[in-house]
């Protein structure tokens, strides 16, 4: 057995991770609209619903349900699979509205599935308050609903664990229309985290945070998280998560498959997270409950012109061949490039595809937010 590596924050390299937009106003969905990096386009959508209050939410389930339409949700469209553009013949569900915040329980905050993760820690901040943890990259990119529908994970995962270890309590909207409060303990709760938000919308959610000494918490406190304009550069990365006793070994395989395709991109140097256990790991992310570890490749990508699509074919396919010669690893495909006819089971694992689909056959019998 391999010794555990523990990385340092000096061989960690941060995730300063990239793209070329801005969010996209509300408006533009209706026009040509892509996610992050350009990589997956929509030529537009009919019809938009704006996610605001509760009620609106679960009336548009309601009648996508009734006309047999599917539901495209979108955060702040930073994942780079397209699973957050309409196709035609969708209704397009955009989150960007819903960012109001209540502090109404000390060491908590209570938050709208639209705001960016890190526009709300950056709030917080200002009060001597935070998140645990947030993503990388010290600017805005993924929506609260965004995270949890990934996993998320962030440096502060060294020792808080995973975003899901901080989460207590997920509203939401279920594939079927009914309103779900979902909390540590209930037996969906650890489906949530990756799951694309194939079980359910998120309207909002609830999280633990720290408080620097003497700060107050403004109990009562109630408005709109203030929301900031990143500026990203064009990026790429691979991401595989590993029990922490096989993250070294992860990581040597993972940078092999990076050095065979350095000529696609401006490699930047590997990463390497560690993930505290302390509950849970969520099973869309890694069946192991152990400590884990995010191992990763990354660059700059090149501009649409000179994008090679079927090279990126190729490393997504050497990634897989990792998987399958590694049973105990799994990629982060709910952040990365990825292409349409992915082996889903391969990625999950047989049995946690199969209890996954159960989940969502339960939720979603209509398959209204079915992506895979
Ligand atoms: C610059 C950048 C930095 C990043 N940093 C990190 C990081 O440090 N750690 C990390 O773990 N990940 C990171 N990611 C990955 C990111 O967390 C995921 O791609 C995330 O899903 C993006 O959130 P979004 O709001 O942009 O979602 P979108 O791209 O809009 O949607 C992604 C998926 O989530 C679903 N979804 C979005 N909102 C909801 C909702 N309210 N309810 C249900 N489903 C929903 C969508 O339908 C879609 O399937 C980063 C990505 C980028 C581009």
């Amino acid at each position: 057995m391999e010794a555990v590596p523990r990385y340092t924050p000096e061989q960690r390299v941060r995730m300063s991770l990239a793209p070329p937009h801005e969010p996209t106003p509300t408006r533009a969905l209706r026009r040509r609209h892509s996610d992050f990096g350009d990589h997956h386009a929509s030529p537009g959508c009919d019809e938009l619903i704006v996610m605001d209050d509760l009620e609106t939410l679960q009336r548009a389930v309601l009648r996508a349900n009734e006309r047999g339409l599917r539901i495209r949700v979108r955060g702040r469209g930073h994942s780079m699979n397209g699973s957050s553009l309409a196709r035609p013949g969708e209704l397009l569900l955009t989150t960007a509205s819903a960012s109001r915040y209540r502090l109404e329980r000390p060491g908590t905050i209570t938050v709208g599935a639209g705001a960016a993760i890190y526009d709300v820690h950056a709030m917080l901040r200002a009060r001597g308050l935070g998140l645990l943890v947030y993503n990388d990259g010290d600017q805005a990119a993924p929506s609260v609903g965004g995270y949890v529908s990934a996993g998320g994970f962030g440096e502060a995962s060294d020792v808080h664990g995973g975003f899901w270890e901080t989460v207590t309590d997920v509203t939401m909207v279920a594939g079927d229309g009914r309103v779900l409060d979902c909390r540590p303990g209930d037996a969906l709760f650890p489906w949530l985290f990756g799951s694309m938000g194939q079980l359910g919308i998120i309207h909002e959610v609830t999280l633990r945070i720290t408080a620097d000494a003497g700060a107050v918490y403004p109990l009562g406190e109630r408005g709109v998280v203030p929301a900031s304009a990143p500026r990203w550069e064009r990026l790429l990365w691979y991401t595989i998560f590993a029990p922490a006793r096989r993250g070294a070994a992860a990581a040597r395989e993972l940078g092999a498959i990076g050095r065979r395709f350095a000529h696609l991109w401006r490699a930047r140097p590997d990463y390497a997270y560690n993930l505290r256990f302390h509950r849970f790991n969520p099973p869309l992310i890694h069946p192991a409950q152990e400590d884990l570890v995010a191992v990763g490749v990354w660059g700059d990508a090149p501009g649409p012109e000179g994008f090679d699509h079927e090279a990126f074919r190729a490393v997504d396919r050497e990634v897989m061949a990792m998987l399958r010669r590694n049973p105990d690893l799994r990629r982060y495909l709910q952040s990365e490039l990825t292409f349409a006819g992915l082996d889903h089971r391969a990625c999950f694992g047989a049995e946690v595809h199969a209890r996954f689909l159960e989940h969502v056959a339960r939720l979603d019998p209509r398959g209204v937010l079915r992506r895979f």
